[in-house]
C-alpha cells in the first residue's frame, strides 16, 4: 500500500523473491507507474485479508494516528502484520552490519557523513533508507562492510526486526506529534531503534536536548553495551563532543582525536557540531585515524536545502535551508548567522509554537512570511521582530533583498527557513528549496546594483 519510491523497490524485492504480490495507491498516476512489473494492481479496501501474509505499508501512511487508513485498519483488525520496506529487508538481509541513524533532526547530514568517512578510509558502505535511497533498491550482490540507514519515527515503527550494530541517536524535539498520539509515542518510535541490537553493538547519543540526555543516562546504567554520549556544545566524558569549534574525543579505548572544525564550509553551528561528532565517535570506533577524519571533514559537500549557501550577491548571502520544516531546524539557523532577513511560514505543524523555541530572534533583522501559516506567525513574532506578511515566497525573497541592501548591514544573510511543511503551495520541501534558488538565481542584477551594502 503506498506505491512511491520505496513501495516500488519493496514490490521488486518481494516479486524477485517470488511472493505474490497485490499492490495499491490511492492516486491513479502512481498505480499507473507501476503496471507491467510482475504484480497484481488491486485495490486493497476490498480484498479480504484472510489470505494476506502482510502489509507493506509506505511510511507516510498513519497507521494509528492521528486515524489509520481504511487499509491499515482493515488489516489491524484482521490480525495481519504491518510492516515497512526496512522490515522486509531486516528480515532478509545477510550480515552486512547496520549503522541506524535517528533523531528529529540532522539525521540526513550525518548518515551521509557517516558514509562519507567511511568511504574515505577504504570501508566500503552503502547510505539508504529515509535519506531518499530505498534500502531494497541495494543490490544484494554489493555486500558492503557497513549498511548505513536513516530511520525517521514512522520507518521505526514499522521495523521490529531491524537490528542495527551501530545505533545513533542525535536529538528529540517536537515534531510529527499528530502520528504519534502526542510527545510520548514520538519519542516511544524514536527509542525502537534500541529495541535489537547486535554484532558487539554501539550507542551513539546525543545529549544537547533534556529527552536524550535523560535517555543517555538511563542506557548507561541499563545496558552492557557501549553508550557513547556525544555533543555539539560540550566535551562528554567518554564520548565526543565539540567546544568552541574544536572537536575533542574522550573515547577511553581509542587514539587522541582533536580537529578544529571553525571554517568547514557545511559544517556551521551547534547543530552540525553534534553530527560531526556522531559520525567521528563512529570512525574513530572503527579505528579511522584523525588525519583521514579531518580530510574527509574538510571535503564533505553537505546536502542541499540544508543551510545551503545558494549564491553572494551584493554581499548578501542566500541560504535555502527549506528542510527545516521544525522549529528546532530553524532556530539551528538562526543561531548559525547574523543581520538575518528571513523567510519562514508554510504548513503549520500540530506543535504550538513557544517562545522556548526561539532564542536567537536577536539575530533577525526583518522576518517575511508566507503560506498558510503566516497569519499564525505573524502574529506571534510580531512584537519581538520586525515582520512583513508576504503570502508567496516570490514576493518574500523581493521584499528580503530590498530590506537586506537597503539596511546596509554587515553581511547580511536572506535565509530561507521555513519552520513549517511545504505542502500547503509545493508538492515537497525539495521543490520550495528548487523555487528559492530559482529566484534568486534569476534576481535582476541591475535592479539591486543601486543598492550598494557594506561588504
Ligand atoms: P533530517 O534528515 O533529520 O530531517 P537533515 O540533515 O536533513 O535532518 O536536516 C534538516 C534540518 O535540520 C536542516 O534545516 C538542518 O540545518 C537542521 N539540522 C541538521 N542537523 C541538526 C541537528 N543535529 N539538530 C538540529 N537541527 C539540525
Amino acid at each position: 500500500m503506498g506505491l512511491a519510491r520505496s513501495g516500488k523497490a519493496a514490490i521488486e524485492s518481494l516479486v524477485l523473491g517470488g511472493a505474490r504480490v497485490l499492490a495499491w495507491d490511492d492516486d491513479p498516476k502512481k498505480r499507473e507507474e507501476i503496471s507491467g512489473v510482475g504484480v497484481e494492481i488491486r485495490d486493497l479496501h476490498g480484498i479480504n485479508f484472510k489470505d494476506i501474509d502482510a502489509l507493506v505499508l509506505s511510511p507516510g501512511i498513519p497507521h494509528s494516528f492521528p486515524k489509520p487508513h481504511p487499509v491499515a485498519a482493515k488489516a489491524k483488525t484482521s490480525g495481519v502484520p504491518i510492516i515497512g520496506d526496512i522490515e522486509i529487508f531486516a528480515q532478509n538481509s545477510r550480515n552486512t552490519p547496520v549503522i541506524g541513524v535517528t533523531g528529529t533532526n540532522g539525521k540526513s547530514t550525518t548518515a551521509s557523513l557517516i558514509g562519507h568517512l567511511l568511504s574515505h578510509s577504504n570501508i566500503s558502505n552503502e547510505v539508504a533508507g529515509n535519506i531518499g535511497r530505498p534500502v531494497l533498491e541495494i543490490s544484494p550482490d554489493l555486500g558492503p562492510d557497513f549498511i548505513v540507514l536513516e530511520l525517521s519515527s514512522y520507518q521505526l515503527e514499522l521495523s521490529p526486526s531491524l537490528g542495527c550494530s551501530i545505533a545513533v541517536l542525535l536529538n528529540i524535539t517536537p515534531d510529527h506529534l499528530d502520528r504519534h498520539g502526542g510527545m510520548e509515542g514520538y519519542v516511544r518510535a524514536k527509542r525502537r531503534i534500541f529495541d535489537k541490537l547486535i554484532h558487539d553493538p554501539k550507542i551513539i547519543i546525543g545529549i544537547d536536548d533534556e529527552i536524550t540526555r535523560s535517555i543517555y543516562q538511563q542506557l548507561k546504567h541499563e545496558t552492557d553495551f557501549s553508550v557513547i554520549p556525544i555533543s555539539g556544545y560540550e566535551i562528554p566524558k567518554e564520548g565526543v563532543g565539540v567546544k568552541s569549534g574544536n572537536l575533542r574525543s574522550r573515547l577511553p579505548s581509542t587514539p587522541k582525536c582533536e580537529i578544529n572544525l571553525k571554517g568547514m564550509k557545511t559544517l556551521i553551528g551547534g547543530h552540525n557540531y553534534q553530527n560531526a561528532a556522531a559520525a567521528v565517535a563512529i570512525a574513530l570506533s572503527l579505528g579511522v585515524e584523525q588525519p583521514e577524519i579531518e580530510f574527509a571533514l574538510q571535503c564533505f559537500k553537505g546536502l542541499p536545502h540544508r543551510q545551503e549557501l545558494v549564491r553572494k550577491l551584493f554581499g548578501v548571502n542566500f541560504i535555502n535551508d527549506s528542510k527545516a520544516t521544525n522549529f528546532d531546524a530553524t532556530e539551528r539557523a538562526l543561531s548559525s548567522f547574523k543581520s538575518i532577513y528571513w523567510i519562514a511560514g508554510g504548513l503549520s505543524k500540530d506543535n504550538r509554537i513557544t517562545k522556548s523555541f526561539f532564542k536567537n530572534l536577536k539575530n533577525v533583522e526583518h522576518a517575511f512570511f508566507i503560506g498558510s501559516s503566516e497569519n499564525e506567525f505573524f502574529n506571534f513574532f510580531k512584537n519581538s521582530t520586525p515582520c512583513t506578511k508576504c503570502s508567496n515566497l516570490e514576493i518574500a525573497v523581493e521584499k528580503a533583498v530590498s530590506a537586506a541592501c537597503s539596511e546596509k548591514k554587515e553581511s547580511p544573510v536572506v535565509l530561507l527557513s521555513p519552520a513549517a511543511a511545504s505542502f500547503d503551495q509545493f508538492e515537497s520541501y525539495e521543490a520550495r528549496g528548487e523555487q528559492f534558488k530559482s529566484i534568486v538565481g534569476s534576481l535582476n542584477l541591475e535592479k539591486f546594483s543601486n543598492w550598494e551594502t557594506t561588504t
